[in-house]
């Protein structure tokens, strides 16, 4: 009765909105109840919050935004998350492991799926109920918040509980015209309330459409609805015209496949600006059981419906929608069969499905292209990254054509031009067009010796000058993007890596280039970009700017650096990414109208962030007062010794063992995880054929030595007063070595959590116990830069981008497998632990090696002081950048700590008393503190 009285004065009230904490029942809701109607009683009367117009783009929110436009991809819903579509989901549901039943929707994720389907609906399991489980755990693990949620159900009542348990702007799938007008408009207007989008199937009084028309027309009828009667926007509605299995033996399901993307089609022009969508796996139902060939299927089929329009699917995300090179004879059967070719195509499929499990046929040593005239035969190799035959096959061309010139302007052109098209339209990945560009730079220098100097530079795009900026090492990304834009005919001028913004402006002006981009990979390069934007308005160098690399986002970009100048800055997330764009600046025609969405893009995120509240900090008083507090009785262990010991040449065969390879495949453009991705039905044979060139590399650096691997770890008794970490020089710790400076976490929140800081796993000094903290640096660089110069002398960019990707796998692997040492004997609290490679790589052992720079400890100049008192520079010969980036590149470094308590965590944003506390702890000016701390400053900085 009492939540009833609320509820009434709340409806009431029209209130503004209503926050409740989700952990209050109804019993504990009633004490409250009394100080809600007051409140309820002070807004009554006042006009309701007018909603903003829609947006004209769809967004949709997990914990971060995720906008869908004309000018993005094709959208991955991961699938796996549903108990009809996954007997593994299924199965864990069923026993309750819903946790397990998480890793399932971090896999898909992690694997690239941009939301994720959720669905319950099984008879034995109380739908609403796992529901409501699930998303609430998911809500905790930011992992898998972060992409919106499609709550997928035939049930209304799972879908509101759904509903009712999602942050952020999910999507409901499914409302359709099935039991009539008066229901479907009654749950519409629901869901909009809620705040969701909405996928419509195309089923109506009379059942499910199979036709072309009849799709359209029950869709377009649901689709008028939903924004004349409802007040959707088009953006909101997602039409599903139905994907049914074809195959299946039976007559009339033979037209299903074109059906569905035709219907697509279709819909383009009859509902404006609605999205399509359909559940991809269905098409192939009636191969249960072989996968390989499903997902083949599913590649095939998806192919066309995205050429048709389609803006999402619900599909297996390991398995993206584009197709490789699928054997041709196998991808014809698909075809036969999707598109209703002939009558015996179910038969022809299954005859040769066995070839397709698993993998596709890998086009072997077949050298009948050798017979081929000379400019296919150039083409063939371009396209397929041969380089054996290039440098007679290239003096062939140049001996039968009429000038050395006509032969890059000619044949190698034209075979660079399709590897371009291949790679826009993701029939090729990077890995090939690297290789590809290899093809090319071979041919071009052995036509060198016969042109005129400087003669390829009137054929080009234009020319981009490409620098990672003073301060950073950081250029895998950016030489990737060289390459790439080398393929696609520009004049890339590279200045590597730590180049001072003079240079640049200097280069840039002097070699009169058409776009300057920039790249770094920690947090102080952001300042310096924002610098060089600012240079570049000074002097009225009014080319665009392209930002690139691991930290930079969008949102930077459009708050600091495009502020900084009046010609365009655009932010560019990967190497796909980048040809287009410079493309798109180039072109006289779209240059204005591209600038423009950006900068109109910008701007709203700017508009967006002016909005916002500042994050809701408590005091540093109080965040120090929520410090966690840790177990003293525990005896601390005693490190094997104190003080610090050298590394010197640990063997490249025993960190080989550790490597992680998954962000290998990431730096590739290849999402997904190792080893799974190497069965990948699309990008499996890319990934196989990398994966064995990245083992030869390996098998060479052992073999030879070639790179040696130093590093260094101290112990040193520690004890803790505030936030600061005192190191000691001797055990008795009464001479003191150094101070670690630690932030603290100021976030208000709602439970009693600890506001952590790295301080909280050491024991305090007061308490009067013996403690330790450790320290490490390693690194894999030192003998990388000659091999990579010789890589690149030979023209061989994909060996060189290969070298520098390894070496730094190997730099992270050899703080694994130190971090393995420290805890079984060096520090030796874990002597028998017994972890798998994968627990090492998810981190399921006891202690942490928190990294200056990272989310726990931001401040880079952290590692000022680890390298001091690791004497790092001595021992290992590393280096600290003027940014504090380390040099060489393929270097790790951290401090550890041994507690059971101690756990990775992010200090989020930080208050201006912190902000002023620290730089007097540093002895800082505040200034300083600030550029240093920006990445976490938590409130507006003046200037
Ligand atoms: N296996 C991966 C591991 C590197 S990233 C690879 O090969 O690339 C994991 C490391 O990042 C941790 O060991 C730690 O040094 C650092 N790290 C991760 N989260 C952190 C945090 N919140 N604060 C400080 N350091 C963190």
């Amino acid at each position: 009765q009492t939540a009833e009285a609320f509820w009434n004065s709340v409806r009431h009230a029209r209130p503004l909105s209503i926050g409740f904490n989700c952990a209050l029942g109804a019993k504990q809701l009633r004490p409250h109840v009394e100080e809600l109607a007051r409140i309820a009683d002070a807004v009554a009367g006042v006009a309701p919050r007018v909603p903003p117009a829609p947006p004209t783009r769809t967004l949709l929110a997990g914990l971060e935004p995720f906008a869908i436009g004309p000018d993005t991809n094709f959208v991955n819903v991961g699938e796996r998350t549903n108990v009809t579509g996954s007997r593994r989901f299924a199965k864990l549901i069923a026993e309750g492991r819903y946790e397990d039943g998480l890793a399932v929707a971090r896999q898909q994720v992690e694997a690239g799926a941009q939301l994720i389907d959720v669905n319950f609906d099984d008879a034995l399991l109380d739908g609403a109920a796992a529901m409501t489980t699930f998303l609430r755990l998911i809500a905790s693990d930011p992992a898998i918040a972060r992409v919106p949620v499609m709550l997928d159900s035939s049930k209304w009542s799972v879908l509101e509980a759904g509903l009712r348990s999602l942050q952020g702007k999910g999507v409901v799938n499914s409302l359709s015209l099935k039991e009539g007008e008066a229901a479907f408009l009654e749950q519409a207007r629901l869901v909009r309330r809620y705040g969701a989008a909405v996928v419509v199937m195309a089923f109506d009084e009379a059942g499910q459409a199979e036709t072309v028309e009849r799709k359209v027309a029950i869709l377009q009828r649901a689709y008028r609805l939903l924004i004349d009667e409802v007040g959707f926007a088009p953006g909101e509605v997602i039409l599903d015209p139905n994907v049914f299995a074809v195959g299946t033996g039976i007559e009339a399901h033979a037209d299903y496949g074109s059906a569905f993307v035709e219907a697509v089609r279709a819909l383009r022009t009859a509902c404006p600006g609605a999205l399509t969508s359909g559940g991809i796996s269905n098409v192939s139902f009636a191969f249960r059981g072989q996968d390989g060939l499903r997902e083949a299927i599913h590649a095939v089929f998806l192919e066309r419906a995205i050429a048709a329009g389609l803006t999402m699917g619900i599909v297996n995300a390991g398995a993206l929608p584009v197709l490789d090179d699928l054997e041709a004879d196998l991808r014809t059967r698909i075809e036969d069969l999707l598109w209703n070719r002939r009558p015996d195509a179910t038969e022809r499929l299954l005859a040769v499905a066995e070839a397709a499990r698993g993998r596709t046929v890998v086009e072997g040593a077949d050298l009948a292209w050798r017979e081929w005239p000379v400019e296919e035969r150039l083409a063939h190799a371009l396209v397929h990254g041969i380089v054996e035959f290039i440098d007679a096959d290239t003096e062939e061309a140049r001996l039968a054509a009429p000038s050395p010139l006509g032969v890059i302007e000619g044949p190698l052109m034209a075979g660079m031009d399709r590897v371009g098209d291949l790679f826009a339209a993701g029939k090729l990945f990077l890995p090939q067009v690297v290789k590809s560009a290899r093809v090319m730079k071979r041919a071009v220098a052995v036509l060198i010796p016969y042109l005129e100097a400087d003669a390829t530079r009137a054929n080009a795009q234009g020319t981009i000058l490409l620098a990672t900026v003073k301060g950073d090492v950081h250029d895998i990304g950016k030489n990737i993007v060289g390459v790439v834009l080398q393929c696609n005919a520009w004049r890339v001028i590279d200045l590597g890596v730590m180049v001072p913004a003079a240079t640049i402006l200097e280069t840039a002006q002097r070699e009169q280039v058409d776009l300057i981009g920039l790249s770094g990979l920690i947090t102080p390069s952001l300042d310096e970009m924002t610098f060089i934007a600012h240079e570049m308005q000074r002097i009225g160098l009014d080319i665009p700017l392209l930002i690139g690399g691991a930290t930079t986002s969008k949102a930077h970009t459009a708050l600091r650096i495009a502020p900084a100048r009046t010609a365009p800055v655009v932010h560019v997330l990967d190497a796909s990414r980048a040809v287009p764009v410079a493309a798109a600046l180039k072109d006289a025609n779209r240059r204005e109208a591209f600038a423009a969405d950006i900068a109109a893009e910008y701007e709203a995120i700017r508009v967006e962030r002016e909005g916002e509240h500042e994050t809701a900090l408590v005091t540093l008083a109080e965040a120090r007062a929520a410090a966690l507090p840790i177990d003293l009785a525990i005896p601390a262990p005693t490190p094997s010794f104190t003080g610090l010991r050298t590394f010197d040449a640990w063997p490249l065969a025993d960190l080989r063992t550790r490597i992680d390879w998954t962000p290998f495949f990431r730096t590739w453009e290849l999402p997904g995880a190792y080893p799974s991705i190497l069965e990948h039905p699309v990008h499996g044979r890319v990934a196989r054929d990398l994966f064995a060139d990245a083992e030869r590399i390996l098998d060479e650096l052992e073999a030879g030595a070639l790179l040696t691997a130093r590093g260094v770890v101290g112990f040193w008794a520690a004890d803790a007063s505030g936030d600061d970490i005192t190191l000691y020089a001797d055990d008795a710790r009464e001479q003191p070595l150094a101070t670690v400076h630690t932030l603290r976490q100021q976030a208000r929140r709602r439970d009693d959590r600890a506001l952590l800081a790295l301080a909280d796993f050491v024991a305090p000094r007061t308490a009067g116990v013996p403690d330790y903290v450790g320290g490490f640096a390693v690194t894999t660089g030192h003998g990388l830069e000659p091999l990579i110069a010789e890589a690149k002398a030979a023209h061989d960019d994909y060996r060189a981008i290969l070298l520098a990707a390894l070496a730094d796998r190997l730099a992270e692997a050899f703080a694994e497998r130190l971090h393995e040492e420290v805890r079984r004997t060096l520090w030796g609290y874990a002597p028998d632990e017994h972890a798998s490679l994968d627990d090492l790589l998810h981190e399921r052992y006891q202690g942490i090696r928190p990294a200056p720079g990272y989310p726990a400890c931001p401040d880079h100049t952290g590692k000022q002081v680890l390298f001091r008192v690791l004497e790092a520079e001595a021992r290992t010969g590393m280096a600290l950048t003027e940014s504090c980036a380390m040099l060489p590149g393929a270097s790790v470094s951290g401090w550890y700590f041994w507690r059971p308590e101690a756990r990775y965590f992010g200090i989020g944003k930080i208050g201006r008393d912190q902000v002023a506390d620290y730089a007097m702890r540093r002895d800082w000016d505040v200034a300083t503190a600030e550029r240093w701390l920006a990445p976490v400053i938590g409130y507006r900085r003046s200037a």
